[in-house]
């Protein structure tokens, strides 16, 4: 596919392995006028394995702002542009959005040369739900700030993803297991694509025993994958619940309705309580 003239592309790079760069993402940053880098110490040795000669400047969260500017004048007089970060897609927790809108206010092109994301490459192998999820991002760095955060995804029924630095994981394992509870159900990736890939799927508590017993879990980089909290209606006691609230709304309304209106009183699937209800208009 041919690199298009005065684009701006948004190019994901590896998380931990050179080799997942992709093809289209060498040839697009081979053929750019320049690579606008989060680090471009770090993100060198990446373009020289993968022989990629294009002139590198920075572009970080100090000066995204101020290079808006020359970066659009680049691209309307020299040619392409490829913006990349450290690791995995730029603007996914990294620096890129103010170059995005400013392009898109000028009306140049955009265009993603996708690749890794370390939130998708976790889900893909979390073993956890991942059909619905929430991406949240770093939890705050403060103990009471980071409980207080925890506690707006505590009652989600989809899967929770974050990301933590390993200063912090063991601190920010103690609040899940507190918010959560000690049962959760959570998956912790760590060093993924790396040489320590660790994937860890078990109960909130059980993941915390697990890093706190061994320094090498706490290093390197992390993923939290955290299951979302259980329908109600799977607890058998709530089962009652459900079945005496449809029997009282079935009287006054038809069954999707009440299917709906019940699911949205008790937080449980609405597909499940449809299926109750079923059952109780076949015993009718
Ligand atoms: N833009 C990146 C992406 O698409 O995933 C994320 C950048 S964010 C500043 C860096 C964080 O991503 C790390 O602190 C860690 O939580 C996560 N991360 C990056 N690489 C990882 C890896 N190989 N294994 C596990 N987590 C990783």
């Amino acid at each position: 596919m041919t690199t298009l003239k005065h684009t701006l592309y948004v190019v994901a790079t590896p998380i931990g392995n050179r080799d997942d760069l992709s093809g289209r993402a060498i040839k697009t940053l081979n053929d750019c006028h320049c690579i606008y880098a989060e680090d471009t110490r770090h993100s060198r040795p990446l373009l020289q394995y993968h022989g990629i000669e294009t002139q590198i400047r920075s572009l970080h969260e100090h000066n995204e702002a101020g290079r808006a500017d020359i970066i659009i004048s680049q691209l309307r007089t020299d040619g392409s542009v490829a913006i990349i970060s450290d690791a995995g897609t730029p603007l996914i927790s990294d620096p890129g959005y103010r170059i995005v809108r400013a392009c898109q206010d000028a009306d140049i092109p955009v265009s993603p040369i996708p690749g890794a994301s370390a939130l998708i490459t976790a889900l893909s192998v979390a073993g956890v739900a991942t059909d619905r999820f929430l991406y949240a991002g770093f939890p705050p760095a403060k103990s009471a700030a980071r409980v207080a955060w925890l506690s707006e995804f505590a009652d989600q029924s989809c899967t929770i993803v974050l990301y933590e630095s390993p200063h912090r994981i063991l601190a920010s394992l103690g609040d899940i297991v507190q918010v959560f509870g000690r049962e959760r159900e959570m998956t912790l990736a760590r060093e993924l694509t790396k040489r320590f890939e660790t994937v860890i799927r078990a109960s909130s508590e059980e993941v915390l025993r697990i890093v706190e017993q061994d320094a090498q879990q706490q290093r390197g980089e992390f993923v939290l994958v955290i299951s979302g909290k259980k329908d109600r209606l799977a607890n058998s006691p709530d089962q009652t619940e459900i079945t005496e609230l449809l029997k009282t709304l079935l009287k006054h309304m038809p069954l999707k309705t009440a299917a709906k209106v019940a699911s949205e009183l008790t937080g449980a699937p609405r597909k499940q309580v449809y299926e109750v209800g079923i059952g109780l208009n076949k015993s009718d």
